[in-house]
């Protein structure tokens, strides 16, 4: 595995790499590392679907609206790129910030300045699948995301890009934003992977004590008794039951628990609304904010 700090390496990398093979897929995973199960996870579909696989790592501290949750957020590089080796991953972008960002970019994120050179100029609108959830709890955050993620896409210039589930809307922020720009990569969705106690996997869990990710068992069992009451009780019923049930828990500080239109994103009052629905919820489990989501049908 060839480990690049420099853009410029990787794309000359890429570049002769594709001359040299004819046709040749690129298959490509951003990251922000403490890797654990589920990225490895979308390592091993890209490594099936694809004749080259590329990983990023990088902590993007435009996408960050708390500036303590970007400190703290876990850096395990060295543990990173073992895994990603024995994963048979071709090659990791491990850019420093400097690399990725203008001293002037990174001025608009101190000053709080939405900052959407990203769209090229075009008209970019991610509608209500930007403003409700996570985008009415972390202002900024999805524009970090648009903003690096479409920066990343001009380096690498991916086939096929892949994504977890366990981050539900930014996979549809993506979608949209790939359909919006026309950039030419497909964008491939993978399965959420949970821990054996039904946790999801996720790079904060690291900052869970052990008494916190016991408790945390709470988050997966109520979601999966939401689908599995879902014939049997109205929308507004499963939310009550579903932030009722988080409340017992002491430790937890609830932010929402939503069911949406699958597609759109929206809030759903009614299930003749979608014909996909799923299950998200957010929350603090002491220090640590923490998302999950099930889909319904
Ligand atoms: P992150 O490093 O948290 O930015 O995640 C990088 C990619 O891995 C994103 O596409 C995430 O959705 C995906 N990912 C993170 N955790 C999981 C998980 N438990 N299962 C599946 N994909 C995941």
């Amino acid at each position: 595995m060839i480990i690049f700090n420099s853009k410029f390496r990787l794309k000359t990398y890429l570049e002769s790499v594709r001359n040299q093979a004819g046709k040749c897929e690129i298959g490509f995973i951003p990251t922000m590392g403490a890797l654990h199960s589920g990225h490895i996870s979308l390592i091993n579909t890209a490594k099936v679907q694809c004749d080259i696989v590329v990983c990023s790592i990088f902590v993007n501290p435009t996408q960050f609206n708390d500036p303590g949750d970007l400190t703290n957020y876990p850096r395990t590089i060295e543990n990173d790129c073992k895994m990603l080796e024995k994963a048979g991953c071709d090659a990791v972008f491990i850019p420093e910030v400097s690399e990725m960002y203008t001293s002037h970019e990174l001025e608009l994120k101190k000053q709080g300045i939405e900052d959407k050179s990203w769209t090229e100029g075009k008209t970019v609108d991610f509608g209500i699948i930007g403003t409700v959830m996570e985008g009415a709890y972390r202002p900024g955050h999805f524009n970090g995301v648009a903003q690096v993620v479409s920066k990343l896409f001009r380096i690498v210039e991916p086939d096929k890009a892949y994504f977890g589930q366990k981050d539900f809307q930014q996979l549809a922020i993506i979608k949209s934003m790939v359909k919006q720009l026309e950039i030419p990569v497909e964008i491939i969705s993978c399965p959420l992977v949970r821990e054996p106690n039904g946790l999801a996997m996720s790079s904060r869990n690291e900052r869970l004590t052990s008494l916190e990710r016991e408790r945390a068992a709470i988050i997966s069992k109520t979601l999966f008794q939401v689908k599995a009451l879902q014939k049997e009780k109205s929308i507004s019923e499963l939310k009550s039951f579903a932030e009722a049930q988080l409340k017992t828990e002491p430790l937890i500080e609830l932010e929402y628990f939503e069911i949406s239109n699958a597609e759109t994103l929206e809030p759903l009052t009614d299930y003749s609304q979608a014909t996909g629905a799923v299950a998200c919820v957010a929350l603090k489990l002491g220090k640590v904010r923490l998302i999950d989501n099930v889909v319904l049908y």
